[in-house]
């Protein structure tokens, strides 16, 4: 008991550092500034000390304030640190007891984290960046494949899954792209649901797929009711795609076992 919580505790800690790398980089890659390189205030450009680094936690001891200038800190920095502890709680929790699921856990993890930089990019300033988004894909896609292969299943079974996964969701976003002219997705969503089919494979495309127009029409429609969004309005795609992969990636196996025993 008192190690499961020292685990998942652990874990915890590691997501948030990992979150808070997440935000590194999608603020990085949108200035077109260098990875490396101290941080400072957006506002006062005042450097951050060790202290002002501490994830969510440095944020609720400034009340969420610059230290220096008093600017208000983006909500995007403790939402995604607190996301990133998050999916590396899930991510070990899934695979209790942990022994040789290293392999699995990492991959869910690491994945989670480069879906949620895309997932900000996105969700900020509608941009995605499309070559750190392909190698990220054939990374993830050969390590998920790599993992299926060591479990058991077949060579040629794996590989047309995947291909089959990629081949269906560029299909898919390339023709809602082309028939809606644009204006229901944009490129970057077809080279992100590409992506998420090469690295998820056939089905669990399509259970990201199903999940992405629940999670993102769901989300629509609070804030469409809420009035944060007005009608006919562009609506980033991203972070429902990037929620419906990680939704597939927790409940596909569940999902098939579970239409395979209402369809027997
Ligand atoms: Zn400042």
């Amino acid at each position: 008991m008192l190690e499961t919580f020292l685990i998942l505790l652990a874990a915890a800690v590691f997501g948030a550092v990992f979150g808070s790398f997440a935000n590194v980089v999608a603020i990085r890659t949108h200035d077109e500034s260098s990875l490396w390189g101290r941080s400072h205030c957006v506002n006062c450009k005042t450097p951050l000390k060790i202290r002002h680094l501490v994830p969510v936690a440095s944020w609720l001891l400034q009340r969420g304030k610059c230290t220096a200038c008093g600017q208000r800190i983006h909500i995007q920095y403790p939402l995604v640190e607190v996301a990133g502890a998050l999916l590396a709680i899930i991510s070990v929790a899934r695979h209790m007891p942990i022994q040789s699921e290293w392999p699995w856990i990492l991959f869910e993890f690491f994945f989670g984290i480069a879906l949620l930089i895309f997932l900000v990019m996105d969700a900020r300033w509608m941009e995605l960046p499309v070559e750190m988004m392909v190698g990220t894909g054939i990374i993830f896609t050969v390590w998920n494949m790599l993992l299926r292969v060591v479990s058991g299943e077949s060579v040629a079974v794996v590989a047309w899954s995947h291909l089959v996964g990629f081949a269906v969701a560029a299909c898919f976003f390339l023709l809602q792209w082309v028939v809606s002219r644009r204006r229901w997705i944009g490129s970057g969503d077809i080279w992100l649901g590409a992506i998420i089919g090469a690295v998820l494979g056939w089905p669990a495309l399509g259970v990201a797929v199903y999940f992405a127009y629940i999670l993102g029409g769901g989300a629509a429609l609070v804030l469409l009711l809420i009035g944060k969004l007005k009608p006919g309005a562009r609506v980033p795609f991203a972070p429902a795609l990037a929620s419906g992969a990680v939704a597939a990636i927790w409940w596909t196996p569940w999902l098939m076992a579970w239409l395979a025993y209402a369809f027997a």
